[in-house]
């Protein structure tokens, strides 16, 4: 046989030289997943997309333990706008996806004491004027539209009439994942160690097992694992990890048309298949940072906390059985409760975004759009995401937002 009549099975390359792709991006879970998706999906970059995550299973990912509920309810003309991507993606999911992206746009039901009514009022001012389909009920016209609610003590509510209400969150995330896969992203289960930099720049990453990997763009997008793998370049961002508990409920009475309801103490309830989850914030003193392993469901929260509050609202809820409940981790960004998405300040090549402080689901949609156009182009193309900058943060300027859920 004739030497080189089969292809060589040697490596074309030494074995001491590293692999490189143009894009690594470090966390494939919702926001991971939509930018490798959109520079998939963006025709005028060729280059080499590789995804890294840790934990094929994602079952202690915030993506995999949300809420996974979309709103335009913020008080920040930049969220509603982020979310006014989000929905017209989750739409059209089955046609962009070729899934359903489960939406039931039932709206979310913000309510107001007359303490809290000047500032729900300047919140709609914003939705409004974002174009957002939310309506400004005063009190009767909330116990015409909800008539299982009590209204006492109610001074106002608004509630998106469409474009808001909850969604498969995980079933996008997959969906994103098979598809960005299918168009020649490569994913790998791998932990990322720490950042590689050099000239004030990033170069690549180091796997957990030594493995170094060039790359042309960092995305840092690993969720509460994104604020310690920054801290090995140097970079020093305020989150930190949150927990959160959902309980689910089954109420032996039907209400119709029930929204996602948040009460003036910030109880929340929404439906979820035959029950409902619900939840609440634990106060500031409670609410530690939480180690990564900690999963543990305060049940207390629940017993002292969540069912009075929700049974003393809708009156139905004081026949209440709680079947279930879990713990996630909120990525919670200390500074001002948005998250940060963009370039890394004073770090060429790389990108980040975390810090969603309870609402990167529905911004995993168009973060990962924006990103993925800085990846491919240097700069936001379709929805400008400098507000959000990390930068705001060494130029000390907060973007705070009100409605943190
Ligand atoms: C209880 C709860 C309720 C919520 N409700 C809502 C809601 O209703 N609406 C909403 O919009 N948002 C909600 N959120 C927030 C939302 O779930 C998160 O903001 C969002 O899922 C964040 O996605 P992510 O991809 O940034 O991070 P994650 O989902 O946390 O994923 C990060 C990924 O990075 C991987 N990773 C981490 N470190 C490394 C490393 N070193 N190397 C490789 N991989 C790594 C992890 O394994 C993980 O898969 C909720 C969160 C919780 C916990």
């Amino acid at each position: 046989m004739m030497d080189g009549a089969f292809p060589s099975l040697k490596p074309r390359y030494p074995a001491t030289m590293n692999e490189r792709f143009d894009v690594v991006i470090v966390g494939g879970a919702a926001v991971g997943a939509s930018v490798a998706w959109h520079l998939a999906r963006d025709a005028s970059f060729k280059g080499s997309t590789l995804v890294l995550e840790r934990d094929a299973t994602y079952a202690t990912a915030a993506t995999a333990l949300s809420a996974s509920s979309i709103r335009r309810q913020f008080s920040t003309a930049i969220n509603v706008r982020v979310s006014g991507y989000g929905i017209a993606l989750l739409r059209e999911a089955k046609e962009l996806l070729g899934a359903d992206a489960g939406l039931h746009e039932g709206g979310y039901l913000f309510l107001a004491t007359e303490a809290g009514r000047p500032i729900l009022r300047e919140n709609h001012a914003v939705q409004v004027e974002e174009g957002a389909d939310i309506a400004w009920l005063e009190p009767e016209a909330l116990a015409a539209q909800f008539p299982w609610m009590n209204v006492d003590g109610l001074a106002a509510g608004t509630w998106g009439r469409t474009g808001e209400g909850w969604f498969d969150g995980f079933g996008v995330m997959q969906a994103m994942r098979r598809a960005s896969r299918a168009a020649g992203v490569t994913w790998r289960e791998a932990e990322v160690a720490r950042l590689l930099t050099a000239g004030g720049a990033a170069t690549g990453v180091v796997l957990a097992d030594g493995t170094e990997i060039e790359a042309g763009t960092v995305v840092v997008t690993a969720g509460t694992g994104a604020a310690p793998l920054l801290a090995t370049a140097g970079l020093d961002l305020p989150v930190r990890a949150r927990k959160r508990c959902i309980f689910y409920v089954r109420c032996p009475e039907a209400l119709p048309g029930f929204p996602l309801l948040i009460d003036p103490s910030g109880v929340y309830a929404r439906p979820e298949g035959a029950g409902f989850i619900c939840g609440v914030a634990p106060p500031e003193e409670a609410d530690p940072d939480v180690a990564a392993d900690d999963f543990v469901v305060d049940h207390a929260l629940f017993e002292e906390v969540v069912w009075p509050t929700l049974a003393a609202r809708v009156p139905a809820f004081e026949r209440l059985r709680m079947e279930r409940a879990w713990a996630g981790h909120y990525d919670m960004n200390l500074f001002d409760h948005n998250a940060f998405a963009g370039a890394a300040p004073g770090i060429a090549n790389l990108l980040l975004a975390c810090g969603f402080s309870g609402h990167g689901l529905q911004q995993a949609p168009a973060v990962g759009r924006g990103l993925a156009e800085l990846a491919a182009h240097g700069r936001f193309v379709s929805l400008d995401l400098a507000p959000l900058s990390p930068a705001r943060l060494g130029e000390n300027r907060p973007l705070v937002e009100r409605n943190v859920v």
